[in-house]
């Protein structure tokens, strides 16, 4: 299977080429020419399979230039009971009309591990395949949660190291806890003095120096980063949904061919994007429902077909979701224009001067066949928190919460909510919804909803601390150039 660039189409990649390249050079994403077939019959023979069965099964068809038992051995290595804290890998759990993915089993309690713990594995091959022997520095910068996932998915992988940025102020303590006492030899963490847009730009300054990569080429060194525009980070994502769907099905929850909406907490648009993949594989999905907290960009460009990142950014109680450029989003729009990748270059370009653009009509008509949007606010998340766990006993974090609300708005149908982290990484948020005083411990709050702590996030402040380094951003390169000795 080939793959082109969103702002250029006669562009021909196979899959090692597009992971390893990550984003193509004219600044436009990797996509499949065509997306594989498989036949009604084809899936429901996989009703009942487990969860990595599905996944070899989805993600081999995209990665036919992988050999088949390479692609089973990573899956192996990515899903397995020392890495989440069940079998089921990810359970779906009945609430009301709503089915929860939930997926956030894995060693960082977020959903961002279902990708990071298998792109690690496809870099590597990848890498290989490409003929490339340099050893990869992972770079990133993050508000969070991606870093820690990142972390997990890289440490003691052979052949890349891994550098994890985050600003001193603007990550929570369990986060930074998580981070600078991550183990493994390849990795290091440091502060940023500043907030994530420092973070970022210390990042990018080092993507876009080519003296740099000169000097890491002589050493035997490239950069390369983990963030969702990579299509070896898309892609395990697709699987969960067809799992989820299929799961229904042997549940007897519903019969196969059955429509269901699925409602997914969105910010860079990565994951309900493969939702609408897995839509477009055959999974019989109605609507897709994007879900925002305040930075509601995206239902704004959902209900209007304008996207205007001009606006104030806001701090919520969901941060994972507070951003105001949705990068994946250019893959739908990619889809939609039937893969017009001058209109998609346009409208970039557009964005970028002017903070907005607008797409046609048609395209828009084809999005809003697929797409709901909607959004809720840091009180009304607080309240769906509360509502869930007094009328269910169901305890969400506050990135499903939004999901949940939102989907009671908007869907009329049973639904997959992807439930995308463990409440006990956002306490403070919780301790509000139960009314329990800012300062309420994980084990109160354990206590109170009986529901158990994570083992990932159980006694972190007693676990050793390896990093306390922080830079100006002007310094991130010599920070890595020192620590590793290029
Ligand atoms: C990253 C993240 C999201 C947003 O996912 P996107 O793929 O960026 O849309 C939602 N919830 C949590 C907990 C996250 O970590």
């Amino acid at each position: 299977m080939l793959y082109e660039s969103t702002r250029n189409s006669s562009i021909s990649f196979s899959s090692t080429k597009a992971i390893t390249e990550g984003i193509s050079a004219e600044g436009g994403l990797f996509m499949p020419k065509c997306f594989p077939q498989f036949s009604k019959s084809e899936f429901k023979s996989y009703i009942g399979k487990n969860y990595n069965e599905i996944a070899k099964f989805i993600m081999g068809r995209f990665l036919d230039d992988f050999e088949s038992e390479e692609i089973a051995r990573f899956v192996d290595a990515a899903y397995n009971t020392d890495r989440f804290d069940t079998s089921e890998i990810v359970p779906v759990v009945k609430v009301g009309d709503n089915f929860f993915l939930e997926l956030w089993h894995g060693p960082t309690c977020a959903f961002k591990d279902m990708a990071l713990q298998m792109l690690p594995h496809f870099m590597v091959y990848s890498a290989k395949k490409e003929g490339d022997d340099s050893e990869i520095i992972i770079l990133v910068a993050t508000s969070g949660d991606t870093g820690k996932a990142a972390l997990e998915g890289f440490a003691d992988i052979d052949g890349i190291k891994i550098a994890v940025f985050y600003p001193e102020s603007g990550v929570s303590d369990t986060q930074k806890l998580q981070m600078i006492t991550q183990e493994g030899e390849n990795v290091y963490v440091a502060a940023v003095k500043g907030n994530f847009d420092d973070a970022q730009t210390g990042i990018k300054k080092i993507f876009t120096d080519n003296s740099l990569k000169e000097q890491l080429a002589k050493s035997g060194y490239k950069f390369s980063t983990a963030n969702s525009i990579n299509w070896g980070r898309l892609l395990p994502q697709i699987v969960y949904y067809v799992y989820g769907y299929l799961k229904l099905v042997s549940d007897n929850e519903i019969e196969y061919g059955d429509k269901i909406d699925v409602v997914v907490p969105t910010g860079n648009f990565g994951n309900i994007l493969a939702a609408y993949i897995a839509k477009i594989l055959g999974m019989p999905f109605d609507k897709l429902i994007c879900a925002s907290n305040e930075n509601n960009v995206l239902t704004d460009f959902l209900n209007t077909g304008v996207y205007n990142k001009k606006r104030d950014f806001k701090q919520t109680y969901s941060p994972s979701m507070d951003i105001l450029i949705s990068s994946n989003l250019e893959r739908l729009i990619y889809l939609a224009t039937d893969r017009d990748d001058s209109e998609v270059a346009t409208l970039y370009s557009e964005i970028a001067k002017n903070g907005s653009f607008e797409i046609s009509e048609n395209a828009f008509k084809k999005i809003k066949e697929n797409f709901l949007g909607g959004f809720c606010s840091d009180d009304t998340t607080v309240e769906t928190i509360k509502r869930y766990f007094e009328e269910y006993n169901y305890l969400t974090d506050p990135h499903t919460a939004v999901a949940a609300e939102v989907g009671d708005r908007l869907s009329d149908k049973k639904r997959l909510v992807a439930a995308t982290a463990n409440p006990y990484k956002f306490t403070d948020v919780i301790a509000k919804a139960l009314s329990l005083s800012d300062d309420a411990t994980a084990e109160e709050i354990s206590e109170i909803t009986k529901t158990k702590i994570p083992a990932p996030l159980r006694n972190l402040d007693k676990k050793q601390v390896r990093f306390t380094d922080s830079f100006d951003k002007e310094n991130l390169f010599s920070a890595i150039e020192e620590h590793w000795e290029i």
